[in-house]
């Protein structure tokens, strides 16, 4: 046999390269560095083969949702196909299970539930409408817990819903965001799925921008407002930041909840959420350790 040349690497995303080096310089956070590279690689192929929607929206409706606060993705609207979605379940639920993000008892009834498109397929759709609060979120409250009580849903399960949903639901904030002003939305949740933010960022011309935890999508919010309960006393927000200046917390002295930001200004690269809310897990231990919750 002939020597074959090596393979060339596959082209990789800076996110994985930016993950890979915080594991040189870090390797304390080697384990969960290496769950973020399987999240995000897999997370890379679904949304490459999910196509970008057209969503249909009134212009009228649109005015009025913003208004009252009301995100803009119906689940009706995401373009969800239930055999790939299904799919992308299982796999988040066995890297979350390989790293030791899902005990083993979780594991298999999120598995066998995900085998069970009749018993999946309500679960999702009352999650997502109850959580989104787009439309009728009262009755979708008490579905999701009807549907998920019946089928013995482990509270972990949420936290597979979300990365697996992830993929589909950021190609309708990328299909809205083109189209859609957002300026005037200035509430805590995000404007498309309704969710909370999970990571911030100071932009070089010092707005904060919040990030959802679910579908990754951005909006601008008042630098120095709590997101969680609307807090502006200044007095009341703890704030804080790395020795490098890189990253900030801010914690809130009513609530006790805290968000981790990038601070872009005079930084070397833009945000890239999947490597810097594992570069600063230090910081949540930080912050939890002054009796915040994330
Ligand atoms: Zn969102
Ligand atoms: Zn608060």
């Amino acid at each position: 046999m002939p020597d074959r040349p090596p393979r060339a690497p596959r082209s990789e995303s800076r996110e994985i390269v930016e993950l890979r080096q915080l594991k040189t310089s870090q390797p304390e956070l080697a384990s969960a560095v290496d769950m973020q590279i399987a999240l995000v690689d897999m997370q890379r192929r679904v949304q490459a083969r999910v196509p970008l929607p057209w969503i249909q929206v009134d212009p009228e409706w649109l005015r009025q949702q913003q208004a009252a606060g009301r995100p803009l993705v119906r689940f009706r609207d995401i373009p969800l196909e239930w055999t790939d979605f299904r799919l992308t379940f299982r796999q988040t639920a066995d890297i979350l299970h390989r790293f030791d993000a899902l005990e083993r008892a979780d594991y298999q009834k999120v598995v066998s539930l995900g085998r069970d498109g009749n018993l999946l397929e309500p679960i999702v759709t009352s999650w997502y409408e109850s959580t989104a609060g787009v439309e009728h979120a009262d009755a979708a409250r008490a579905d999701a817990d009807r549907h998920r009580a019946a089928a013995g849903a482990p509270a972990s399960l949420d936290q597979v819903l979300i990365l697996a949903i992830r993929p589909f639901l950021a190609r309708c904030a990328d299909a809205l965001n083109q189209r859609i002003d957002l300026a005037t939305w200035s509430h805590g949740h995000c404007p498309f799925c309704g969710w909370e933010p999970d990571f911030a960022v100071i932009t070089p011309g010092a707005e904060r921008r919040l990030i959802c935890g679910r579908c990754l999508a951005q909006w601008r919010f008042a630098p120095l407002t709590c997101p969680f309960c609307a807090n502006d006393d200044r007095a009341l927000v703890t704030s804080f930041a790395t020795r490098d200046g890189r990253y900030r917390v801010y914690a809130c002295d009513v609530c006790r909840r805290y968000l981790k930001a990038y601070d872009a200004r005079n930084a070397p690269r833009p945000v890239l959420v999947a490597v810097d809310s594992i570069a600063t897990l230090p910081l949540d231990a930080a912050a939890m350790q002054r009796g915040y919750v994330g």
